[in-house]
């Protein structure tokens, strides 16, 4: 049975905030044995659904639109429109309330109510970092990963003076493995998560530009599908079915809607940095980084290393400073226009 009364042990934290269409909603939000939970009750009354609870069979069921939830007591289970999702403790009573696991509760029910969660956070992920140094000008001694790490500290500044949350996948010169900077980003459930790499041609020194990246299973062509490998080498070794891994990922419905947005997110950096620098354009390639994320994202490549000109660029922090504040008012306008349009 999950339903447990302990109220000795409910502490009256705060609220999350959460946004629809056209208002932020706030749900009470309780700590018990140190993990988050809402009051159900206070979801239902600002939602409008009621709460149907059988003291017979243990079981607890809401309908919400056209959708059907059920809890079972006996077995830990949740149906969700038929479909069933085992979930341990997801529901506990107490003083005569229900609570809802919040990390169910975001993960699951947010697209069933059609709200999100609103923590204004993004994770900006600066590629490579340690031995692997990404693609390198040795005689010059100039990295990607050094390049990639100083703008990405720039575009946190720039990001956080736009009042959004920021946390970098690495702060130093380390390798981070593939599964981790994707669990950072899905742990602390950012609402946008932005790849940084630098681009290098090996066969064409006069390709230039900036260049950004949503997920696809092909490549949208031959230098998309270029940049691909290059960027997805490092995980060769980390036990991953390098095709496999792709292709499953995007069969799975929920990471569709999150291609829908990360395609957004991606048109709304290119034209703000289209005013500013030679931009590429939109492109789409199967990024293994941006496959295993639970929200839009997007990989941008600054410029390239084997062009004098770009390289120059890279180099220079005057120039870094235009291009992230112009991909950081293109971060903002993406949030502004999903998640706080309409928002006073
Ligand atoms: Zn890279």
């Amino acid at each position: 049975m999950f339903f447990i009364i302990l109220n000795f042990y409910l502490l009256l934290a705060n609220s999350l905030s959460f946004v629809n269409k056209n208002e932020i909603i706030s749900f009470n939000e309780v700590k018990l044995d140190e993990k988050s939970y809402l009051s159900l009750n206070d979801i239902s009354s600002k939602l409008s659904f009621k709460i149907n609870y059988n003291r017979v069979l243990h079981k607890l069921s809401f309908s919400y639109k056209e959708h059907i939830v059920l809890f079972s007591s006996i077995t830990d289970d949740i149906i969700i429109n038929s479909k069933l999702i085992p979930y341990k403790n997801a529901i506990k009573f107490i003083d005569g309330k229900f609570y809802i696991d919040t990390d169910l509760f975001i993960d699951y029910f947010t697209k069933l109510f059609n709200i999100n969660y609103l923590n204004n956070l993004i994770v900006i992920d600066p590629g490579h970092g340690g031995q692997d140094e990404g693609a390198k000008i040795a005689s010059k001694k100039v990295y990607e990963k050094d390049i990639v790490l100083n703008f990405s500290k720039i575009l946190k500044e720039k990001l956080i003076k736009k009042n959004l949350k920021v946390i970098l996948t690495r702060e130093k010169d380390e390798l981070i493995d593939l599964n981790k900077r994707i669990e950072i980003a899905n742990t602390y459930k950012a609402q946008a998560f932005i790849s940084v790499h630098a681009n290098f041609s090996k066969d064409n020194n006069e390709a230039k530009g900036f260049e950004v990246y949503y997920l696809s299973e092909k490549a949208s062509d031959t230098h998309s599908h270029v940049v691909a490998i290059a960027e997805n080498e490092v995980f060769k070794d980390q036990n991953i079915s390098r095709d496999e891994h792709v292709a499953s990922i995007l069969k799975s419905m929920y990471l569709s809607s999150h291609i829908e947005e990360s395609t957004k997110l991606a048109y709304s950096i290119y034209s703000e940095t289209n005013k500013i620098t030679n931009t590429r354009g939109v492109k789409k390639a199967p990024f293994y980084v941006l496959a295993g994320t639970y929200m839009p994202s997007v990989l941008i490549e600054l410029g390239f290393m084997s062009n004098s000109e770009d390289l120059k660029n890279l180099s220079n922090n005057k120039w870094l400073n235009k291009l992230a504040e112009s991909v950081a008012d293109g971060i903002d306008n993406f949030m502004k226009k999903n998640y706080r349009s309409n928002i006073k």
